[in-house]
């Protein structure tokens, strides 16, 4: 997936979801400060404590003012519990800011990625077919999560802290300062070691999580694969061949987190050395310096204290600016889903009546980078009636019903697809599928009632007013009686959480499915190849008696599946090799008498064809 340079950039992207909270992560960012102050208070009130208290140093004026150092040279165990009751309030005040600072960014960053995974949610609904025939599904999974978990704990976390340490370190290095310019000095030469240490690598390693986060993509995909092929997997006894390729990836991805490991486990190392250093050079010189005099003892544990307070930040900013080129990586790859163009209608797109002709006319048609698929196709299906395709597999025939759904679009000249008339490319495209429904030779199913799976399109109506539609639509699907014969019947959860119906079940339940949209235009792309002859034809029976009106395009290798439609199309590698009625067709010579010679003049092979489409009816 490679992300598009003219588009915005891809932090603006996910940060128009922080935007929407910022008072409140201003809020967040106030407490933490706060937070911070009263903590950097502490060692300020040791130093009074030890060297006015407990030494012989004066108080500061302003102490003096209010009369506590009489009573402090009078007093001094009731000061020393003074100073502890003084520590004790700014813990306390430093303790509420805290929990109000992780309150308020909690609200703010939940809200802000809630908002996040609700629009990649709504976004993915709405990119083109294909982008997702382009995209493998775990990569785009974990997109969806592990990506957007990366960022969560980067606005959650990361984010705030990075304002609160740069604040503790300014404010403790001005405190230092004040107090003394040697030791601060010291103190201060290693922040930007550190600091630079940190950049430095965190550059370094932003590629390597890049390919660990591809790998781990890679690694999703292949167990998805593998839990969605299952069937095929045991069928074809592929178990262990399927276990050697998980290895491999796993592998691949163990060795690039090794190597993080490594670049990782070094860089703490040396950044924990790094620390010590500092820690030995301030004790070091703070010890001198109040050996000389030129500090106080208070002063000396002052400072010790505040380099302690330095100390884990200055690690921690290092730790989150190396996260940070992770968070780099996740930003980049849910914007560029986010920033993917989805499929959207003009203002002025048409929704025109969907009951007119259906005209094909010029049409070639070709996937990305492939050559053509459909070359100059040009036919008409006359409204109301029946229509035929057959065609060998990979002719094209899925691809013209494609199209006329606009799963993919037509380029400028390369013909035109018109219903009543009006080029599809000026319809609504919600109008369009919802008059042009399909079912597929593979339909997909919910994890839902069977009931729920049939009504999809009226759910909208009450429950009873459903479930009536759904009834009928069964029965014209041929699939009522095996329905009813499963303990729940229509309430019985399919899928993963329930009964696993066989292929012809599947395919009659789609239908059912289809029946309830009630749409002008039924499109049936091999949906009864898993259905026995004898159903086939009762099905057949039944549509024709139910749907009047509509027009209904047939693809199939059976020919006595497509032997009664008013027109029948055969397909030869993209372009129109015959038109015409049963009759017709098989009165000249071409790839439809011959079909029809194989498939109906062996009578063993007619056998042939309904015992495996029987079997395959219960195959499961
Ligand atoms: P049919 O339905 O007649 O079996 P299709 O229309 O499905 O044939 O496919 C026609 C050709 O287009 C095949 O060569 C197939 O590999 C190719 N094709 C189908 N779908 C895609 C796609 N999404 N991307 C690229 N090529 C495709």
């Amino acid at each position: 997936m490679q992300s598009n340079n003219l588009k915005p950039k891809a932090s603006a992207v996910v940060f128009r979801f922080v935007r929407k909270n910022l008072w409140l992560f201003g809020l967040g960012l106030l407490c933490s400060v706060l937070n911070t102050a009263f903590n950097s208070l502490t060692p300020q009130i040791i130093r009074m404590t030890v060297d006015s208290v407990i030494g012989s140093s004066e108080l500061p004026q302003w102490i003096q003012r209010t009369g506590i150092a009489q009573f402090a040279a009078d007093n001094t165990k009731a000061m020393l519990l003074l100073a502890a009751v003084a520590v004790l309030i700014t813990a306390i005040l430093s303790g509420v800011f805290s929990f109000f600072a992780r309150l308020n960014t909690a609200k703010a960053s939940e809200s802000s990625i809630k908002a996040l995974r609700d629009e990649l949610f709504g976004h993915i609904q709405k990119l083109p077919f294909s982008w997702h025939t382009a995209h493998q599904t775990g990569e785009i999974i974990q997109r969806c999560t592990s990506d957007v978990e990366v960022i969560r704990n980067f606005i959650s976390a990361q984010m705030v802290e990075v304002f609160r340490i740069s604040f503790l370190i300014v404010m403790t290095m001005t405190i230092m300062f004040t107090m003394n310019v040697k030791i601060s000095l010291v103190a201060v030469i290693f922040v930007p070691m550190v600091m630079f240490y940190s950049f430095f690598f965190n550059s370094k390693i932003s590629k390597r999580f890049m390919s660990a986060d591809v790998a781990e993509g890679v690694l999703s995909s292949v167990v998805q694969e593998n839990l969605t092929g299952v069937r095929v997997v045991r069928a074809f006894g592929r178990e262990q061949f399927e276990i050697d390729r998980f290895d491999e990836k796993n592998i691949a991805f163990s060795e690039l987190w090794i190597r993080l490991g490594h670049m990782m486990t070094a860089y703490w190392s040396t950044g924990d050395l790094i620390m010590a250093l500092q820690v030995l050079c301030v004790i070091a010189v703070g010890t001198v310096s109040a050996v000389h005099g030129e500090i106080t003892l208070g002063e000396f544990l002052a400072f010790v204290s505040y380099n302690a307070t330095l100390t884990w930040p200055v690690r921690s900013l290092g730790k989150i600016l190396s996260e940070m080129s992770k968070t780099g990586v996740s930003i980049e790859r849910v914007s560029y889903i986010l920033q993917s163009e989805p499929e959207h209608d003009p203002p002025q797109a048409l929704t025109p009546p969907m009951d007119g002709d259906i005209v094909f006319d010029h049409v070639t048609f070709g996937y990305e980078n492939q050559k053509p698929v459909l070359d100059d196709v040009s036919f008409t299906i006359p409204a109301g009636s029946t229509f035929a395709i057959l065609g060998g597999t990979g002719s094209g025939k899925t691809t013209l019903m494609h199209l006329l759904n606009r799963l993919y679009d037509l380029e400028d000249g390369k013909g035109t697809i018109t219903i009543g008339g009006v080029d599809i490319n000026q319809i609504s495209r919600a109008h369009l599928r919802k008059n042009v429904s399909i079912v597929l030779q593979e339909p997909f199913l919910f994890s839902r009632t069977i009931g729920e799976n049939i009504g999809i399109a009226c759910e909208s109506k009450g429950r009873e007013e459903m479930m009536e539609y759904v009834r009928g639509a069964a029965r014209s699907a041929c699939v009522d009686e095996a329905i009813e014969n499963f303990a729940n019947g229509y309430d019985t959860i399919v899928g993963e959480r329930g009964v696993t119906l066989s292929g012809g079940q599947k395919q009659r339940v789609a239908i059912a499915r289809m029946l309830t949209q009630n749409a002008p235009v039924m499109i049936f792309d091999d949906s009864l190849s898993a259905v026995d002859a004898e159903t086939d034809a009762k099905i057949r029976h039944e549509l024709k008696e139910k749907m009047g009106n509509t027009t209904t395009i047939l693809i199939s290798h059976r020919i006595t599946t497509l032997m009664q439609a008013d027109r029948i199309l055969v397909l030869d590698n993209g372009r129109v090799a015959d038109i015409g009625t049963h009759e017709e067709l098989i009165s000249r010579k071409g790839i439809y008498q011959d079909i029809y010679q194989i498939q109906m003049n062996n009578a063993d092979r007619e056998l042939l064809q309904q015992v495996s489409a029987g079997d395959s009816t219960e195959s499961r």
